[in-house]
């Protein structure tokens, strides 16, 4: 049985395997199908003169430790931190005034924030310390847990945990309201969580991802808002330099078309051209439906498995507008600092209710919920001189959209920029050049399975140990000897965190 371990995909988390295995001496070979490294956390020029982030661009969910274990400052990433983490503009001029409380700004610091809360309701004001404490303390239940393989011992301790376990299952909305009078303090909230689920805030277990946010974020503070220089692709540059300075073999451009399996264990990879690379142990990152369903393939696994797997779902799909802009758009009520961070178009939680409710019948929303981005004011060297880059998402996308992208496409674009125009007066006269990520992009160039921003959804019912599927989260509990998952779409979930990569290298180092 050979020594090498091949990895499957060159997106960030097949990278920290990668890294982490050659530093151990393990002979290793990364296996990447696109022309670029980074998967849903990579830089393209979608823009000519623009260096533009397909997916994510907010870093500040990435393990701390993992920057100094492999020395990834060294080897070249440059984090900068955004001043503020998250911000709702003040609202259209027509919501009514007792509705509308004017803009939020959420600050690393909470002291800040609260200040700027009194505004809008001192209550609210007062609350923001009280639930940011209370928020790290359900939070530090779950940390430890999402660095390693989750245990039977883990479950017990969290079952009897009524705090934990009652966040982890109410809907979001109703646990924000027990807290909070504000509307878009409220919608600002909900924009940090749900980013990858088909649920809306009013569903049950939307709680879970605020927490899944808050436990990777740090001690007593929302996660920060954390930009590559360069673009989020700086992230898979540093990863891939410091794997490579320990040996490891990074291939672009390389489909594997086939997991070999031999009598019931991994033998190696089998690439598009008919290259076979024997393996003693496989990792990949593709999503499970990927890995599993095309790559082993149904006959080779239980049928009580693949049963599993076909349940698995990936509702949660986005689309990418970035926009070459003149100038930096005027988003009512905030001030330059304030745009830094997310920017989260939504007057209140039923705003992204509502787009969940249109996706869940295969609807376009009639108003698309966006988070927005301006990575050119952190980093103009994004964009030439004298243009901006706005990075928009619309969220809560169906997959299967009626009557199919190619016309569901430009009617979203049309939306999506009706609606930036309503939140900042003017940006459609600032456009001069613009790309579009449709969820069957993701797919179709990214093996992001039904478009799916973290593989699969992240809902309670497919986390800790039922990620991907009940008591299967990776390699000693998944049916084949010598594979693991180490993507998005197994423990501990999606995000650019580098854990389930660095999950999959320690469990197979440790046997
Ligand atoms: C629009 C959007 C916005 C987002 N914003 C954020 C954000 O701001 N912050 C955040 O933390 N997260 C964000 N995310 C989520 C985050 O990008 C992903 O969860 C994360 O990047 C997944 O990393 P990964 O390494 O597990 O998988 P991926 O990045 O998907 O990498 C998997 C790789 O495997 C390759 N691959 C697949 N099949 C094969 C094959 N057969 N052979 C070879 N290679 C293969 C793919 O090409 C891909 O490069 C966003 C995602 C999207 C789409």
């Amino acid at each position: 049985m050979s020594d090498r371990v091949a990895i499957v995909g060159g997106g960030h988390n097949g990278l920290v395997a990668a890294a982490l295995l050659a530093r151990s001496g393990r002979e290793v070979v990364l296996l990447e199908a696109r022309s670029e490294l980074g998967g849903l956390a990579s830089t393209r020029e979608l823009i000519p003169g623009h260096r533009v982030d397909v997916g994510a661009n907010d870093l500040g969910m990435f393990r701390r430790s993992l920057i100094d274990e492999l020395e990834l400052q060294r080897f070249g990433l440059e984090l900068i931190e955004a001043p503020a983490v998250a911000a709702v503009p003040a609202a259209e001029a027509v919501v009514p005034a007792a509705e509308d409380g004017g803009a939020v700004v959420l600050w690393p610091e909470a002291e800040r924030t609260a200040e700027g809360l009194v505004a809008a309701s001192s209550r609210d004001a007062a609350a923001w310390p009280r639930f940011l404490a209370e928020l790290a303390e359900q939070a530090a239940s779950f940390e430890p847990l999402l660095g390693r393989p989750p245990e039977l011992a883990d479950m017990g301790r969290l079952l009897i945990a009524p705090g934990p376990l009652r966040f982890v299952s109410a809907p979001l909305d109703e646990l924000l309201r027990e807290w909070f009078e504000t509307p878009a303090l409220r919608a600002a909230l909900c924009g940090l969580a749900l980013l990858a689920t088909g649920l809306g805030p009013r569903a049950n277990g939307t709680g879970w991802p605020l927490l899944y946010h808050c436990a990777l974020g740090g001690p007593d503070r929302l996660a920060p808002v954390l930009r590559a220089r360069r673009g989020a692709a700086g992230l898979a540059g540093a990863l891939s330099a410091s794997a490579g300075a320990s040996g490891a073999v990074v291939r672009t451009d390389a489909v594997v078309s086939r997991i070999l399996v031999e009598r019931g264990r991994v033998a190696g990879v089998q690439l598009a051209d008919g290259e076979r690379i024997e393996a003693g142990a496989v990792i990949s990152t593709a999503t499970p439906a990927v890995t599993f369903l095309d790559l082993v393939g149904a006959p080779q696994l239980e049928p009580r498995f693949v049963r599993r797997l076909l349940k698995v779902k990936y509702r949660g799909a986005a689309a990418r507008l970035a926009l070459s802009l003149d100038d930096l758009p005027r988003f009512r009520g905030l001030e330059r600092p304030a745009l830094t961070g997310r920017i989260v178009l939504a007057r209140d939680p039923d705003d992204i209710e509502r787009a969940a409710d249109a996706a869940k019948y295969g609807r376009l929303p009639e108003r698309p919920w966006i988070e927005a981005a301006l990575p050119t004011a952190l980093d103009p060297s994004l964009a030439p001189a004298g243009r901006h880059l706005l990075l928009a998402t619309a969220h809560h996308l169906p997959f299967d959209v009626d009557g199919g992208w190619s016309t569901a496409g430009p009617e979203l674009l049309d939306r999506m920029v009706a609606e930036l125009e309503r939140w900042a007066p003017g940006v459609s006269g600032l456009i001069r050049e613009h790309a579009l990520l449709l969820p069957a992009d993701y797919e179709s160039e990214y093996g992001a399975t039904e478009g799916g921003l973290h593989h699969d959804e992240m809902n309670p019912s497919q986390s800790l140990w039922l990620r991907p599927t009940a008591g299967s989260w990776a390699g000693d509990t998944l049916p084949v000897e010598g594979l693991w998952l180490g993507g998005a779409g197994c423990h501990p979930g999606g995000g650019v965190t580098g854990l389930p990569g660095r999950t999959a290298a320690v469990s197979l180092l440790r046997g």
